[in-house]
C-alpha cells in the first residue's frame, strides 16, 4: 500500500521499520559517491588505443597534411565525415574543434553577444536576454548562461521533450527570449529523448526574436544502452523544411565516448551559420589541435568502429544502470514515496521523491556515506521549487558501490517520506 494511504499508526510503524533499516545502512560505514557523471575507469581503458595511433614519423592526415602544423580551421576532414555520418550532419555543416563542446556553446553565445547572428539584427550584449531552460537540465548550460548575463526561464519537460505549449507561450511575444537549450537524446538528467513531432513543432514556432537559436547539445547522441534506441534525427535538414535553417545550433563531443577533456567538440550547423562560427572563430584560433584529431580518426576507422566502440561502452555501465532500478523497484516500488527514469541511453537516472523531500534525502545520504548531486543542481540557479528531483549518475563507482548506495538511497527515501507525511 502506498505510504499515503497507510493510517497514521501504521505510518509511524514504517517509521520505524525505515529508520531501523536507515541505521544499519549507516552502520556499513560507507563512503560511496554517485554524483559524478564521468566515466569509469574500465571505460577510460577501452581508448587506451588513442594514446598511440600517432606517432612521431607517421603524422600526416588522409589528404597528407602534417597535423604537427597551424592551420586546418575548420578540423580534418576525415573525422568531420566519421562525425557527421554519426549525427546525422553533412561534413561540410560540422567542424571539428578542440577538447570541449561547452566551450563551444561559450563561443557561439559570445559570438552572438558581441556581433549578432545571421539572422539577427544587432548583437545581443546590452539588450535584456533571456533563454529558456527545460527541467530538469544540466547544471553546466545554466551557469554558462548565466555568466554571460542571460536570465534563465524555466519550462517543464515531458518524454517528448520541452512541454511546447510553454515554449510557445514565451517565445511568440517576448523579443528577449533569444534562445533554448535542448538536449535532444538521453537528456540530463532524465534520458528522455526529442520526438520528431516535438521537435518539428520547435523548428516551425513563430519567435518575436528573429534570431531565436535552439543550442541543440547532442552530448549522448550515439550513447545508447540497450536497442531498440531512439532514433538520430536530421536536425538540420528539419530546419530547413520548416523554414528557419539558421535556428539550430548543432553541439557535440567525444568526452564520454573517449577521454573526457581529451576529447574532440563539434559544432554543427546551415552553411551561414558554419561561416558566421569560424568567421570569429578564425580571429581567436589558427587551428585546433589536429593531432588529437587524427588519434580519434585512426582509432575508430569509420563510423562503424565508434558504433562498435560505443557498445561496449554499453556492455561496461549497462549493468551498473540495471543495479539501481533493480534496486529502487526493491525498495521503493508500491511506496508512492518516488518515481524515477529508467533510460535507454545517456548518463543519468532522474529519481523524482515526495516533494519537500529531495533535500531531506540528500543530506541522511550523505550522513550515511553515499555522497548525491545536491537537490536543486537540476534547476535553474539551484532552486528546485518542488525539491523533489535527484540526479543519480551511475557510471563511475563500481557495479558493487552503485548497487550499495542506490540500496541506501532507497531507505534513505522512505525515512524521509514517513517524516513527511507525519509532519
Ligand atoms: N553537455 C551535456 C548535456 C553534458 O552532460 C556534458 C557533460 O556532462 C557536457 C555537455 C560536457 O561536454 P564537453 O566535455 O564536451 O564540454
Amino acid at each position: 500500500m502506498a505510504l499515503e494511504d497507510l493510517s497514521q499508526a501504521d505510518l509511524e510503524q514504517e517509521l520505524a521499520a525505515a529508520t531501523e533499516a536507515y541505521g544499519d545502512f549507516a552502520a556499513r560505514g560507507l563512503d560511496l559517491d554517485i554524483t559524478r557523471g564521468k566515466p569509469g575507469t574500465d571505460q577510460l581503458d577501452l581508448s587506451a588505443g588513442l594514446l598511440t595511433a600517432v606517432a612521431g614519423d607517421d603524422i600526416r592526415s588522409r589528404d597528407g597534411v602534417d597535423v604537427r602544423n597551424y592551420g586546418g580551421l575548420e578540423g580534418l576532414p576525415e573525422l568531420r565525415e566519421m562525425f557527421g555520418e554519426l549525427y546525422g550532419v553533412p561534413a561540410d555543416q560540422l567542424l571539428a574543434q578542440g577538447n570541449s563542446s561547452l566551450t563551444l556553446m561559450h563561443q557561439a553565445l559570445s559570438f552572438a553577444l558581441l556581433a549578432g547572428t545571421v539572422d539577427g539584427d544587432a548583437p545581443w550584449v546590452g539588450q535584456p536576454r533571456r533563454i529558456i531552460c527545460p527541467v530538469p537540465g544540466y547544471d553546466r548550460h545554466f551557469t554558462l548562461a548565466e555568466a554571460l548575463g542571460f536570465e534563465l526561464v524555466t519550462v517543464p519537460l515531458d518524454d517528448e521533450g520541452p512541454v511546447l505549449s510553454a515554449v510557445e507561450e514565451l517565445v511568440a511575444t517576448d523579443p528577449t527570449i533569444k534562445g533554448m537549450w535542448v538536449v535532444p537524446m538521453y537528456s540530463n538528467p532524465t534520458g528522455i529523448s526529442m520526438s520528431e513531432e516535438r521537435t518539428r513543432a520547435l523548428l516551425a514556432m513563430p519567435t518575436a526574436a528573429p534570431d531565436f537559436k535552439l543550442l541543440w547539445d547532442n552530448a549522448y547522441g550515439i550513447h545508447h544502452l540497450r536497442e531498440p534506441h531512439a532514433p538520430m534525427l536530421d536536425v538540420l535538414g528539419l530546419a530547413a523544411d520548416a523554414g528557419h535553417p539558421d535556428r539550430v545550433w548543432v553541439f557535440a563531443s567525444t568526452s564520454k565516448i573517449t577521454h573526457p577533456g581529451a576529447g574532440v567538440a563539434f559544432y554543427g550547423g546551415s552553411e551561414a551559420n558554419i561561416g558566421w562560427f569560424t568567421g570569429h572563430l578564425g580571429a581567436a584560433s589558427i587551428g585546433p589541435d589536429k593531432i588529437n584529431q587524427l588519434r580519434h580518426a585512426r582509432f575508430f576507422g569509420d563510423a562503424a568502429g565508434v558504433r562498435r566502440h560505443m557498445s561496449e561502452h554499453a556492455a561496461l555501465i549497462g549493468p551498473k544502470f540495471a543495479a539501481v532500478i533493480e534496486k529502487l523497484e526493491a525498495g521503493l516500488a508500491g511506496t508512492g514515496a518516488a518515481r524515477w527514469t529508467d533510460p535507454d541511453g545517456g548518463y543519468f537516472i532522474t529519481l523524482s521523491v515526495l516533494p519537500g523531500t529531495a533535500d531531506r534525502v540528500v543530506k541522511l545520504a550523505g550522513e550515511a556515506g553515499v555522497k548525491l548531486t545536491p537537490a536543486g543542481a537540476t534547476h535553474p540557479y539551484g532552486l528546485d521549487p518542488d525539491d523533489a528531483v535527484i540526479r543519480i549518475a551511475p557510471t563511475m563507482p563500481s557495479l558493487a558501490d552503485v548497487t550499495a548506495a542506490t540500496e541506501g538511497l532507497a531507505v534513505c527515501v522512505r525515512l524521509a517520506a514517513c517524516e513527511k507525511l507525519l509532519a
